[in-house]
């Protein structure tokens, strides 16, 4: 079963990886202590106003797709030959960093500001048993964030 693997980042400080897989993930990002301004990935100083010194938050999980497209070709690093392509989109999370991301879904799946929610998808496993992950987008299961 999936609940007794462990689950280990593709690269860790991106996202976290709830122990519950059931649990949906979060995005690690940063708040700029001077103007609050949110930043995904995590940076120190402040793009918008240039102060030195952030807060790391969590972000997400919910956000709106603000544009897409879908590759035809299987997705890098996956074990998967099955997978004929996956979607690529910028999610716009309420908090307002835009991020790009894989897409869970088919071509016809997605529709321009449809609510998105955050998933974690195993690319592999290590020899230690472990499943890497990577975080990416779905189409929310309400129809609403
Ligand atoms: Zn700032």
């Amino acid at each position: 079963m999936s609940e007794a693997r462990r689950r280990v980042p593709i690269e860790p400080g991106f996202f976290t990886i709830p122990r519950d897989s059931t649990e949906t993930p979060r995005l690690l990002g940063s708040r700029c202590r001077a103007c609050g301004e949110h930043f995904f990935p995590q940076r120190e100083i402040c793009a918008k106003c240039l102060h030195l010194g952030t807060d790391p938050v969590l972000l997400g999980p919910h956000g709106s797709l603000y544009t897409y497209t879908y590759v035809h070709f299987p997705l890098f690093g996956s074990k998967r030959a099955e997978a004929g392509g996956y979607g690529v989109g910028q999610v716009d999370l309420p908090e307002g960093p835009r991020v790009q991301a894989v897409l869970s879904g088919g071509p016809d799946d997605f529709t321009i500001g449809m609510a998105m929610e955050l998933e974690l998808e195993t690319l592999r496993e290590t020899k230690q048993g472990e499943d890497v992950v990577i975080y990416r987008f779905r189409p929310a299961q309400s129809g609403g964030a």
